[in-house]
C-alpha cells in the first residue's frame, strides 16, 4: 500500500489532501498543532494517523518524521502543507513573526525532507510536494515575509528536484491562489467578492481544487514531471 505524510492537515487544504489520499487507498499520516478535535475526527473518518507536532520545533519535527518511518517502514510521498500567514507592513513586522513563518514554511520542509530522503533514496523512488502559493511567484504587498517563505519553497523545490532526480525522486510545488479556508478568516464577504472579480474563472478556489492538483503530481500520470510549480489559482496569476 502506498504511504503519504502531510504536515498541518487538521483543517483546510491539508485535510482535503488527507481525504483524497485516503479515498484513493493510501495509508496516510498527518500532523496538526491546535485543532485536536478536528484532527481526531479526520483520523476517525479516514483511518489516517494523526500526530501532534509543532512544525516550528526541530525536535518535534524530527520525532514526527521518525514516527512516520517506524510506522510505515517506507514513505512514498511527503507533502509539506503546514503554514500560517502574517499580514501587515514589513516595517511593523516583529523579528519573531518573521522567524516563526520561516520555521513553519521552510525549515520544517527541510528537516522532514532530510529525515525522509535516506529511505526514499534507498527505495530509488519517492515524491515530494510543497504547498507554496501564487504569492511566492509574484509577491504580495503586506505579506512580504509570507511571500519570501513561499518563494523559498519554490527555490528549495527546484534545487532538490535536480539533486534527487537521479535517485528516482520527484519534487514539485503547487501554488494555490485564493482558496476559501480558515486562512481567509480575516476577509469580509465584500473582500471575497472583490477577489472573485479579480479572478478570470470568477470564483474562489476550494480545498478540493488544490488536493486534485496534489493527487495529480503524486500520480503515475505525472511520472515525467519534476521541478515544476503547478498553479491552482483560477487564472489570477498567469
Ligand atoms: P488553514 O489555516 O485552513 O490550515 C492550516 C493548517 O496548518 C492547520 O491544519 C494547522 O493545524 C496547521 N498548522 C499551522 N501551523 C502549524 C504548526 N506550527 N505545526 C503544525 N501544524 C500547523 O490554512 P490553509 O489550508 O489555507 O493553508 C494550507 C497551506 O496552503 C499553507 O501552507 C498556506 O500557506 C498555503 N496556501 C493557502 C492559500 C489560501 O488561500 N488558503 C493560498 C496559497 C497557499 P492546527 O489547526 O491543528 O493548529
Amino acid at each position: 500500500m502506498k504511504t503519504a505524510f502531510i504536515t498541518g492537515a487538521s483543517r483546510g487544504i491539508g485535510a482535503g489532501i488527507v481525504r483524497q489520499l485516503s479515498a484513493g487507498g493510501w495509508r496516510v499520516a498527518f500532523t496538526y498543532l491546535n485543532s485536536e478535535e478536528a484532527a481526531a475526527a479526520l483520523a476517525g473518518e479516514t483511518g489516517a494517523l494523526a500526530i501532534r507536532c509543532d512544525e516550528r520545533d526541530e525536535q518535534q519535527v524530527l520525532a514526527a518524521s521518525e514516527t512516520v518511518l517506524k510506522t510505515f517502514r517506507h514513505l512514498d510521498a511527503f507533502i509539506h502543507n503546514a503554514g500560517t500567514a502574517w499580514t501587515g507592513l514589513v516595517q511593523d513586522m516583529p523579528t519573531d513573526a518573521w522567524d516563526q513563518l520561516f520555521a513553519v514554511h521552510v525549515k520544517s520542509a527541510f528537516l522532514h525532507t532530510r529525515a525522509f530522503l535516506p529511505a526514499m533514496i534507498s527505495a530509488q523512488s519517492g515524491n515530494i510536494v510543497l504547498v507554496s502559493s501564487m504569492w511566492g511567484q509574484v509577491g504580495a504587498s503586506m505579506e512580504v515575509g509570507y511571500s519570501a517563505c513561499k518563494a523559498a519553497q519554490i527555490g528549495m523545490m527546484k534545487a532538490l528536484a535536480k539533486e534527487v532526480g537521479p535517485s528516482g525522486i520527484r519534487v514539485n510545488c503547487v501554488a494555490p491562489g485564493v482558496i476559501d479556508t480558515d486562512m481567509m478568516g480575516g476577509y469580509t464577504p465584500e473582500d471575497k467578492q472583490a477577489l472573485r472579480e479579480e479572478t478570470p474563472l470568477y470564483r474562489l478556489g476550494t480545498v478540493e481544487d488544490v488536493a486534485h492538483a496534489v493527487m495529480f503530481l503524486l500520480s503515475e500520470e505525472a511520472s515525467f514531471i519534476t521541478g515544476q510549480v503547478l498553479p491552482v489559482n483560477g487564472g489570477m496569476v498567469i
